[in-house]
């Protein structure tokens, strides 16, 4: 290893060392002892809560703030088994220790039991961090319950109105509701849960959302491509996520190139021998190499000097659009041969043009484009169904 490599190398793990202090999480399990909280479908809510809240602990604690990514917590908890605790002793704890931060954690109940979903509380008149705290968390909540998203909501709930930090509270879904019950009864779902509420923290923090027991990276691919596309063709993806670098693939199999994220862009241009209908896949690995997302579609490879690729169903304005080969200089759009409906000039190889009609119904449009001089070099038409 490079002398320079390993200085470097020392330097950023000193930094990941220092520059993030360690916020003291108060995680609050509601109810316990003589009050078992919401009770329906064989569950109780107090031991639901309990054992949310002690998984949570654990992830926090095995959070260390290593070189791959995520924080570094004290935790304090409000209670460790099935005991009771007063409501003013709860946020009286958190006080006296100084907590940075307080999460109470629940189930809900109703007595009609189609009431179902999940939803977090700030205090009415919280601060600031209170609310970006619950909407991080509450995003992934309602990501790991995969319940209905009742909202991100506020309330005057005592131990949100007596805690002295950001405070918050969940309710992870209703032990009244079925559905519900069975995702509440679930460990593995309990522990998505939990890590729902450390990703949250996490990315509260400024963090990116991190996995400490398991070096789970996340994000999302999506492939940005038109259905018909002129070769070569313009491979493009957007991530979201710690995707760092995207892969293209066709047919599963070829290796069209890579790109590493441009401004949030990943392109590649290709072209390809053989046109007609390809299956491209986009496949997103994050820094270190580990494969995060992939998507597919299937993409019509065309040679033509222009491409008309306007929906054949559309809605009103509609979309005028077509992909041009380096020859194309301007495309003009026509509705039944007669009605100009604009004239785009290059952007790159797209020429978009948007359009009100004031009928809607089939109508028959052609895209021709034209050179530098003005010569017609190629001309598609097609019949546009534009819906109301
Ligand atoms: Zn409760």
């Amino acid at each position: 290893m490079k002398r320079t490599a390993i200085s470097l190398f020392i330097a950023a793990v000193l930094c990941a060392a220092t520059a993030f202090a360690q916020p003291k999480i108060c995680i609050d399990a509601g109810h316990g002892g003589s009050d078992p909280g919401a009770v329906g479908n064989g569950l109780r809510e107090s031991d639901i809560n309990l054992d949310i809240a002690l998984k949570l602990r654990s992830l926090l604690n095995a959070d260390s703030n290593d070189s791959s990514g995520g924080g570094s917590w004290r935790v304090i908890m409000v209670r460790t088994g099935d005991t009771t605790v007063s409501l003013s002793s709860r946020t009286a704890y958190a006080n006296s220790n100084g907590a940075n931060r307080f999460i109470s954690i629940h189930a809900n109940a109703f007595s009609n039991t189609s009431a179902n979903g999940t939803e977090t509380f700030r205090y009415t008149n919280g601060s600031s961090n209170s609310r970006s705290m619950q909407l991080a968390i509450h995003d992934e909540l309602v990501d790991a319950t995969g319940l209905r998203d009742r909202g991100a909501k506020t309330a005057n709930f005592y131990v949100l109105r007596y805690t002295s930090m950001p405070a918050m509270l969940s309710e992870q879904g209703f032990v009244s509701n079925r559905t519900d019950a069975a995702v509440l009864a679930s460990a593995s779902r309990r522990l998505d849960m939990a890590k729902a509420h450390m990703f949250g923290l996490q990315r509260h923090y400024g963090l990116a959302a991190y996995d400490p027991t398991q070096n789970v990276e996340r994000g999302t691919v999506s492939l940005d491509m038109a259905e018909f596309s002129l070769n070569p063709v313009r491979l493009r993806a957007r991530t979201t996520g710690d995707v760092a670098r995207v892969v293209y693939l066709a047919d599963d199999q070829w290796n069209l190139g890579e790109s590493d994220n441009k401004a949030g862009k990943y392109e590649v241009r290709r072209r390809f021998y053989t046109v007609g209908a390809r299956k491209i896949t986009a496949v997103g690995y994050s820094a270190s190499g580990r494969e995060l997302a992939r998507a597919s579609r299937t993409v019509t490879v065309q040679n033509r000097d222009m491409v008309f690729t306007t929906a054949s169903t559309t809605s009103n304005p509609v979309a005028l659009f077509a992909q041009g080969g380096d020859q194309v200089a301007k495309v003009r759009y026509y509705a039944n041969d007669t009605y100009l409906l604009g004239t785009s000039t290059n952007r790159g190889a797209d020429f978009p043009v948007d359009y009100q009609f004031n009928f809607t119904g089939l109508r028959s449009l052609s895209a021709i484009a034209y050179d530098q001089n003005d010569n017609e070099i190629d001309r598609h038409d097609r019949d546009i169904r534009i819906n109301p």
